[in-house]
């Protein structure tokens, strides 16, 4: 199969062939842990989930790593040399200031100074809020998460490197900074170039620091300081890495590798993140290239607009899946649908109307599945990749992750009548191991739900309330029956009656 991405080093779709087949390393920059991600960071996540899940069905083995940030993520790090705050130092301010109010939540972490105890928090909510969109890193073997702050040896080491090598140096202020005028390849990634980058970034730290560089663009790779939140002995002094530093050193030590075949992370990470983690990794090893693609997927907008915690749009996984976008509890696999459908090139708009044609399009597969199922007697056989669904699917994704054209491949072969339900329901696993959106069989042939369900659904028992309504039906006590009803579709469940009795399906109503 011949695979075409879309690198943003090189700006163009070019044949995707790994270093070392059958193995592809891929890198993806995680979450900073001082916050809960919002959906528009889940979009990228999945981005890189999706990647993982469909080199992995094109017969690859898959190393993806993905790190968690706590420490050094500084709240101005738009710019190449990051100033301002540690976000775990804001996350500190703003957990203390919650629980002075009674904030609801405010107790979960009890000593907000200590940031391993707030970066434990956050991470944990990730891991959690990862697990119910069904994403494979991170757990499943051999991909790892990573903290920031287990690798301080390996950065320090780097820096070493770096400093040996005439590409770091100590400045006047005490900080190491890495030397941009030592690296004429500044700027390939994100098509900025040295020169322009003296304009912006004076004013954005202070002064000290802005007059002890030798040149503007000089970003920090150890930063002295006794007071900060986090810090740690090294040749410089007691004090922290910069956020860029963190991601060479991670994915090196992790990947096991100098060059390694994919890095992802969102838009907003090329400049400067990445275009430092190049300059940096490719100035310790010597190599031209630290990873040979790089892919970014697109910002996310809500109904539109961008999304702004003042109009209440930083909408975290749990929000919308507790009902805040549609008013009703939501299934996790039409979130993740919702957050994977569109290419990952182009902006994605979350909208409310997304979500129900993402139910729709979740039901409809679902229920495709169960058809076939009915019909396959529940027996599971293999297929490989020559069913024409299969291989329609699988080339369209070849084409830099065409999920649409990919979507519309599976939605021409469900509006068929099927000939085999047997080779289709193996098949349609195939697909659904990259969608992950309906339940699969195991080896026995028993029904397993990879996506975590949310947690209001454990306090009702939908199969009790469908026998109640069967119950209620066979009494004709039809108010009842009706009262039971609207409660499953309050909690999104879409309830059907049949000769046979009431069945209660998780779903957006
Ligand atoms: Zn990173």
């Amino acid at each position: 199969m011949d695979i075409r991405f879309y690198n943003t080093l090189t700006h163009q779709e070019r044949s995707f062939e790994p270093l070392e087949p059958p193995d592809i390393r891929i890198y993806t920059c995680g979450p900073t842990v001082y916050d809960f991600s919002h959906v528009g960071n889940f979009r990228s996540f999945l981005f890189s989930d999706l990647l993982n899940r469909f080199l992995t069905a094109a017969g690859y083995n898959v190393i993806h790593a993905m790190n968690l940030t706590d420490v050094g993520h500084m709240t101005e790090d738009d710019v190449a040399d990051g100033a301002g705050e540690d976000k775990m130092a804001v996350a500190a301010r703003r957990l203390k200031e919650a629980k002075k109010s009674g904030a609801v939540d405010a107790g979960a972490v009890e000593d907000p100074d200590n940031p391993y105890e707030v970066a434990r928090y956050y991470a944990k909510s990730f891991i959690e809020d990862a697990k119910k969109l069904g994403m494979k890193l991170a757990w499943d073997y051999p991909g790892k998460v990573v903290h920031a702050t287990d690798h301080i040896t390996e950065m320090q080491q780097l820096i070493q490197k770096l400093v040996e090598r005439d590409h770091a140096y100590v400045a006047e202020d005490g900080v190491v900074y890495f030397d941009v005028g030592s690296f004429p390849e500044y700027g390939r990634l994100s098509g900025n170039d040295i020169a322009n980058l003296k304009e912006g970034e004076g004013g954005r730290i202070s002064a000290e620091h802005q007059a002890a560089k030798k040149h503007p663009a000089d970003f920090f790779l150890w930063k002295p300081d006794p007071h900060h939140i986090m810090k740690w002995d090294s040749p410089w002094g007691a004090g922290y890495p910069g956020w860029h530093i963190e991601c060479s050193a991670m994915a090196m030590k992790v990947l096991e590798r100098e060059v390694i075949d994919i890095h992802t992370g969102g838009e907003d990470n090329i400049f400067p993140h990445h275009e430092c983690e190049i300059a940096q990794s490719c100035g310790v090893t010597g190599h031209e290239d630290f990873a040979r693609f790089w892919m970014h997927p697109r910002h996310l907008f809500v109904e539109g607009e961008k999304m702004s915690k003042s109009k209440g749009t930083f909408y975290t996984v749990s929000d919308v899946m507790e009902g805040k976008v549609t008013g009703r509890p939501l299934d996790p696999g039409v979130l993740r649908f919702e957050l994977i459908k569109t290419h990952y090139r182009a902006n994605s708009n979350f909208t409310e109307k997304g979500l129900h044609d993402s139910a729709n399009t979740v039901r409809r597969l679902r229920e495709f599945r169960q058809n076939l199922l009915a019909g396959a007697d529940s027996q599971v056989t293999e297929v490989d990749g020559s069913h024409p669904a299969v291989e329609g699917f699988l080339s369209a994704l070849a084409d830099d992750l065409n999920i649409s054209a990919a979507m519309a491949v599976v939605f021409e072969w469900i509006s068929q009548p099927v000939p085999d339900p047997v080779e289709a329901l193996a098949a349609f696993d195939l697909i659904n191991e990259i969608l992950n959106v309906a339940p699969v069989s195991d080896a026995t042939g028993k029904e397993v739900d990879l996506l975590v369900r949310s947690k209001d659904e454990s306090k009702l028992d939908p199969e009790a309330l469908c026998r109640g309504i069967d119950e209620a039906r066979a009494a004709k006590d039809y108010a009842t029956a009706d009262a039971l009803r609207d409660e499953l579709v309050a909690h999104g469940y879409e309830v059907r009656t049949s000769p046979q009795g009431t069945t209660a399906t998780r779903m957006l109503a």
